[in-house]
């Protein structure tokens, strides 16, 4: 057993003051340093420095880590000349991200107290890092291809990758399914990934609604995707309609990344089958793709979480700058609701959409904690502060081990 003395515990709706924390890989008890020491004297304590806070680690659930090594190449500014600057630079990318680069990005994320992540994997070359990560990992094989003759070689494909994964035994590491989008991927083989994400019990994701092209494309077989997939693939129409798309997950609950331009119809669809929505704000903008409405979210009920996406339309991968970001996009929005909201998203809102038990420090959560060094006495604005001053992270406690400082 472990105890930990904090000034301050943000829980992370609540500022506890002057506690301590009993854990081991879980949080058992939140009490007094004394009460817990005299209940748990063998226990190695800690006491922190004055100031400090101690809360939940953070979890960013979609990053793709085998695009870590772009920093400058691909083109910013609208979605379509972006792709195609992914297409045209992917070799490049791919192979100039060996293990190394994409272990540099675990370490980012842990750095800035990322303590579990979603990666989205395309090809399985990221398995060995994700494998390998400090971090807490949920690994999202993902199932790509609008093409009926070539589905069942890519569902193979897939299927590979998949048990690979599975193959990986580590505690914290997750195996779970990705579904690209509704402009990439045939029914029929979301039909297949959607079975077996509920047959095996896997979590499950996608990209929804990123892009106006995206809108133009499922709605009308127009606009900038068409010459894409005319040109690409000899496709004059879109496999799915957004709303056959969504019908697809029913009774599926899904982390649907993006859904910028979702319509109001498809907002009802998603509170109604429980999906979760991940905001990325930094990519959106990167990729001219706009900012989500967040408000029409909260008023469909809908859960929403924040996530980096990969360093292919981020310069960090750092969710205390994604949530500034979003503090400063959504600039209608009330301030500190909004600062509050962004982090309880990123830490107990996010831990539940992925099905974890943790996100909050709690009696009987995994004890995945970090520590950051205030450098004033907190009050009510501290959710505010937390994202505009970005605090230094002292400590990363994960599964109950410290894992750095
Ligand atoms: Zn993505």
């Amino acid at each position: 057993m472990k105890i930990i003395r904090s000034d301050y515990i943000l829980t992370p709706d609540t500022l506890l003051e002057g506690q301590a924390v009993a854990f081991d890989t879980a949080i058992r008890e939140i009490a007094p340093l004394d009460t817990l020491k005299s209940r748990y004297p063998d226990a190695e304590v800690t006491e922190l420095p004055e100031r400090s806070l101690l809360m939940p680690g953070l979890i960013n659930p979609h990053i793709h880590l085998e695009f870590s090594g772009n920093r400058t190449t691909l083109r910013y500014g609208a979605f379509l000349p972006w792709l195609h600057s992914v297409i045209a630079n992917r070799e490049e990318l791919i192979n100039n991200c060996s293990l190394e680069c994409m272990k540099a990005a675990t370490q980012m994320m842990l750095r800035s107290g990322i303590t579990t992540f979603g990666a989205v994997s395309s090809h399985g070359m990221d398995l060995e890092a994700a494998a390998e990560a400090p971090q807490n990992v949920v690994f999202f094989n993902e199932v790509i291809g609008s093409q009926a003759a070539m589905a069942d070689a890519l569902y193979g494909d897939f299927l590979q990758r998949l048990s690979a994964s599975e193959a990986v035994t580590r505690p914290g590491f997750i195996p779970a399914i990705a579904v690209h989008s509704p402009y990439s991927v045939h029914p029929a083989l979301i039909r297949r990934a959607v079975a077996l994400a509920a047959e095996r019990g896997l979590p499950l994701s996608a990209h929804f609604m990123e892009s106006p092209e995206e809108r133009q494309w499922l709605d009308a077989n127009a606009g900038e995707f068409k010459p894409f997939f005319n040109d690409f693939l000899k496709q004059t129409s879109a496999v799915n309609t957004a709303g056959e798309f969504l019908a697809l997950f029913d009774g599926h609950p899904t982390l649907m990344t993006h859904v910028v331009h979702a319509n109001d119809g498809e907002l009802r669809h998603l509170a109604q089958g429980g999906h979760t929505v991940i905001h990325c704000p930094i990519s959106n903008r990167l990729l001219g793709n706009g900012a989500i409405d967040l408000d029409a979210l909260e008023r469909h009920g809908i859960n929403w979480v924040c996530g980096t996406d990969g360093l292919s339309s981020n310069y960090r991968l750092d969710l205390f700058e994604e949530m500034k970001i979003a503090l400063f996009m959504h600039s209608e929005t009330p301030l500190l609701p909004l600062a509050r909201s962004l982090i309880e998203s990123v830490t107990r809102r996010a831990a539940s959409a992925l099905g974890l038990n943790k996100g909050s420090i709690e009696a009987g959560k995994d004890a995945d904690m970090i520590v950051l060094q205030l450098d004033h006495e907190p009050d009510e604005q501290l959710p505010l502060h937390l994202l505009l001053h970005g605090y230094p992270v002292d400590a990363v406690y994960i599964g109950g081990a410290l894992v750095n400082g």
